[in-house]
């Protein structure tokens, strides 16, 4: 996999939005769906995605759909600075294997980031794969500053 290929209509992130598997949602609207990742690399680490598009990075994404996909990451970034009062938010979006992307439908991530703390990406998240329950928990404090 990498900048060129087919869209997978059973990649996760299309799994998440045709409803097979569960996510914890932080923001929905007719367009763009965001939730918190499974294997966070930071707490509050989100990921937005279009519902529509059937992009699988940057060079392939409609003009429309990356709009509507950075307003949600604003909105969200925003949401989770109140809820997480992090020193900085980082905004990240993978494109191709080498890049470090391994989920092909577009993705951007929202990282609350603080100061000490390690910066980059960990193979698999900072501590693994989540509690849903503490995601769960976590998504309420967000979900309340929208
Ligand atoms: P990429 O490396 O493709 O930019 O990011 C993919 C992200 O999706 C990773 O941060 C990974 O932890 C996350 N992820 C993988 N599987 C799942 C899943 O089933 N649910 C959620 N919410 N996130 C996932």
């Amino acid at each position: 996999m990498s900048l060129d290929g087919t869209y997978d209509d059973a990649n996760i992130f299309a799994l998440i939005l045709q409803g097979k598997i569960p996510s914890t949602t932080l923001y929905e609207d007719a367009d763009t769906l965001s939730f918190l990742d499974i294997m966070p690399q930071t707490r509050g680490h989100a990921l937005v995605i279009s519902k529509w598009s059937k992009a699988r990075n940057l060079l392939d994404m409609e003009d429309e759909a990356l709009a509507e996909v950075m307003a949600t990451t604003k909105k969200v970034a925003t949401a989770i600075r109140k809820a997480l009062n992090p020193d900085g938010i980082q905004i990240a979006q993978f494109n191709g294997a080498p890049a470090g992307q391994t989920i092909f439908h577009l993705h951007v991530h929202i990282l609350p980031r603080w100061e000490g703390d390690p910066k980059g990406f960990a193979a698999h998240g900072a501590g693994g794969k989540a509690d849903p329950e503490a995601l769960e928990a976590l998504a309420q404090e967000i979900r309340a500053q929208f």
